[in-house]
């Protein structure tokens, strides 16, 4: 099991490379050592990876919150392009619960995908939606 070890409960397949990228994003951020290793190797897809949402849930609590804690440092240190998107994909995370729960909803299951237009392939990651 991708974040606790525990076999036991409700368990979710790692089913997207849009997950797999998030988790990456999440444990490089938090410099999680034991997530590396495993996510070291391979895709979690490939690895047939499972989790409880809670567990996800925790792991992106926990790097909103540090991304949070690092918003200052890329004002001071003049990263623009952080600095102006970073505040806003924080607030978009802390508000989806309220804002848009079924997109919360969908979040939660791993689906990190943003897709603006209805054409087929065009989804984006969250990221680079704003
Ligand atoms: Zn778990």
């Amino acid at each position: 099991m991708l974040f606790c070890g525990d076999e036991s409960g409700d368990l979710h397949e790692a089913s997207t490379f849009m997950i797999d990228r998030r988790v990456r994003e999440c444990a490089l951020e938090l410099q999680d050592t034991v997530l590396l290793a495993k996510l070291s190797a391979g895709y979690l897809i490939s690895q047939e990876e499972k989790y409880h949402t809670t567990c996800l849930i925790n792991l992106f609590e926990l790097y909103t919150e540090s991304l949070n804690m690092l918003i200052s440092w890329f004002f001071a240190l003049g990263h623009l392009n952080y600095a102006r998107w970073l505040p806003i994909d924080v607030r978009d995370m802390i508000e989806l619960d309220v804002v848009t729960p079924s997109t919360a909803t969908e979040f939660k299951k791993g689906h990190f995908a943003v897709q603006q237009t209805h054409h087929a392939f065009s989804v984006l990651a969250i990221d680079h939606a704003h």
